[in-house]
């Protein structure tokens, strides 16, 4: 029954953004767990575009943070620089504050948060005190070689975040965004010695929570070492039959 309203859901998206229909709130509340570099980041995106939900980045507010070097930017800088998490009181106050003023009913992507066992418990209980339901998990497994080959290639757009890969998805004129003229760039954490260090943060701090999902039965596992494309079928095949590839 669900899997049948979720392809009416798709369905109906497809052509009117965004996902909620005659006062129905339909409910597609996604977070994306998964090591940098698995593609997170370039699946919401896709998913924004197409349905219209909203994309959740704790990275991105952070990285935005920074760069207007407010008081949060300024306390999270140094730990981004050398890979580490940002502390947890800092990160749940944050995502706290923007769920409180975001507009939910359209679905969300929570794209790199939680991480940690205290973020999943704190957004557990923000979503009971919302009255929001989690859709589900998607797992995003990819191995090392994958997520440095595709770290150290990525460049990202200043201006309008479209992310690209010098070699599989090169931009069209060097060092210059193809939808918006913006410049390029390589971010500071994109470093191989940064890298190799986030990885073994997500090991020692994030891969916990897969089992925590898992228990709770809305852990969906993507085989993300393949293409972007091939992913996107997937996860869109998931959203409207509820069962996917890999
Ligand atoms: P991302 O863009 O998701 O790879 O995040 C970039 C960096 O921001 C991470 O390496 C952390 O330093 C910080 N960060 C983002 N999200 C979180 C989080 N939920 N908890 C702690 N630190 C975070």
């Amino acid at each position: 029954m669900k899997a049948l309203l979720r392809k009416l859901v798709v369905k109906i998206s497809l052509d009117s953004k965004p996902f909620f229909m005659g006062g129905l709130t339909l409910d597609l509340n996604l977070i994306f767990l998964g090591p940098p570099g698995s593609g997170k980041g370039s699946q919401a995106l896709l998913l924004k575009r197409d349905y219209g939900i909203l994309h959740i980045s704790t990275g991105d507010m952070l990285r935005e943070a920074v760069a207007k070097g407010t008081p949060l930017g300024k306390k999270a800088k140094d730990y981004m620089d050398r890979g580490l998490l940002v502390p947890d009181d800092i990160m749940i106050e944050m995502i706290e504050e923007k769920l409180l003023q975001s507009s939910l009913s359209v679905g969300f992507v929570l794209d790199g948060f939680p991480r940690t066992l205290p973020q999943a418990e704190a957004i557990d209980n923000l979503f009971k005190k919302m009255n929001v339901k989690l859709t589900a998990v998607f797992l995003f497994n990819a191995s090392k070689d994958v997520i440095l080959d595709r770290l150290v290639n990525r460049r990202v757009c200043r201006n309008c975040g479209a992310l690209y890969h010098l070699k599989y998805s090169p931009p069209k004129v060097n060092g210059k965004c193809d939808f918006c003229g913006g410049e390029l760039y390589q971010r500071d954490d994109d470093k191989e010695e940064t890298i190799l260090r986030r990885i073994k943060v997500y090991e020692e701090q994030t891969a916990s929570l897969i089992d925590y999902y898992r228990a709770k039965g809305v852990l969906v596992e993507l085989d993300a070492n393949r293409s972007v494309d091939e992913v996107y079928m997937d996860i869109k095949r998931w959203l409207e039959t509820g069962s996917h590839v890999g």
